[in-house]
């Protein structure tokens, strides 16, 4: 319907209704002009669905209609410092792989991470979390002892972007499953189950090996209790507590969505599971817990993983620590998800990898790390 149909339409209608008190004493029932300047009026409000005599406040739309007007409704707008790109770094030195379960990514060499990060550097790229794949047979047993071998590739890889890319901020992942031979993060009993003091002993150890070779972050993703505290004291000790930052993988949650993280980093255990040490998917009370738990041990970021599935425990790491960041890691399987079902036409790739950021911003991170990183420096413009 017309706009013009609409008015002559309430026009015909007002005028077979009688006037109102207040239109009767100054204009008769003949008026035209009158009517249909109210008319006008029912027609401009009845478009908006909204009544004259309602409350204002229902008007919403005039807020947001303009795109930068849309972008300011946002709390926490994605931006390129936010993010933190995953790089897998492999003992073969000269290797470049691609991971077939996890679209565009690549295990590396260290002599292919220079030229692998100038573009995207160039490009703004502020970050990046390394993780270790030793792939050499002998490179595992069960102490991990290879997780913080000199010559190791996280160890190598640190030296060496901090020498090519002095701006670069570096993470290192702190955990033993990618070079235990039973592939579990940390030290077992004899039956198996994980030593939890000889565990936080090697992890901090490790830590400790990360940040004297000059990572500026690291990230224990172990999930062993009191390992924040341990990493803590002893970078105290070492006088060097005041560089770095120490970011927990406070709340990290079993589940099925790290299988092509598994296949990158080569860490699937070869018994049992990580149940006994990761959250339960329903556990929210207990990521909680381990959030407030770390806080208080020292933890200088908080992260909550996987992300989109966990909205609400990033929502709940922001309420319990109001005064740190919060990081997310939107994992392997949700990146690979995004990309099936974009690739089956199911929706717009570049439009689901904002939505779900932008859905972990709104939920409270302000730290996400993503394997859509590369993507992101192209599509954002700071
Ligand atoms: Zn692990």
């Amino acid at each position: 319907m017309s706009f013009s149909t609409l008015v002559s339409d309430l026009t015909y209608r007002d005028s077979l209704r009688p006037s109102p008190p207040h239109t009767a004493s100054t204009t008769g029932p003949t008026d035209t002009r009158s009517q249909i300047s109210r008319a006008r009026s029912y027609a401009s409000t009845a478009a908006t669905s909204v009544s004259i005599a309602g409350e204002v406040s229902s008007q919403l739309h005039g807020g947001y209609s303009h795109p930068l007007a849309r972008a300011w409704q946002a709390e926490r707008q994605l931006t390129k410092s936010m993010l933190i790109y995953p790089l897998f770094i492999t003992d073969n030195p000269d290797e470049s792989t691609l991971i077939p379960s996890l679209p565009g990514q690549r295990r590396m060499g260290t002599n292919k991470l220079v030229a692998f990060l100038t573009p995207l550097i160039a490009k703004g790229l502020k970050s990046v979390i390394l993780f270790g794949v030793p792939l050499a047979p002998s490179a595992k047993d069960p102490l991990g002892t290879a997780a913080d071998d000199p010559q190791g590739p996280v160890i190598a890889g640190i030296r060496l972007l901090r020498r090519a890319f002095p701006n670069l901020f570096i993470i290192a992942d702190v955990c033993l499953c990618e070079y235990t031979s039973h592939g579990h993060c940390g030290i077992l009993h004899d039956d198996g189950s994980l030593n939890n003091s000889l565990s936080v002993d090697r992890i901090s150890d490790v830590a400790m090996a990360y940040a004297e070779a000059g990572a500026h972050c690291v990230a224990p993703s172990d999930m062993n209790d009191g390992r924040i505290r341990a990493i803590k004291l002893k970078l105290i000790e070492a006088g060097i507590a005041h560089r770095i930052v120490l970011m927990s993988y406070s709340a990290k949650f079993s589940g099925c969505l790290y299988g092509p993280f598994r296949d990158a980093a080569g860490s699937c255990p070869s018994f049992g599971d990580r149940r006994c040490y990761q959250l339960p998917p329903g556990g929210r009370g207990l990521a909680r817990r381990a959030i407030q738990r770390d806080i208080g041990e020292g933890a200088d970021i908080i992260m909550v993983k996987p992300a989109t599935q966990y909205l609400d425990i990033i929502s709940d790491a922001k309420e319990i620590g109001k005064d740190l960041p919060v990081a997310a890691y939107h994992v392997s399987g949700e990146y690979a998800m995004i990309h099936a079902a974009a690739k089956a036409g199911v929706f717009d790739l570049k439009a689901m990898a904002f939505e779900a950021t932008e859905g972990i911003l709104r939920a409270g991170a302000s730290i996400v790390v993503s394997y859509f990183t590369p993507e992101f420096l192209d599509w954002l413009e700071t």
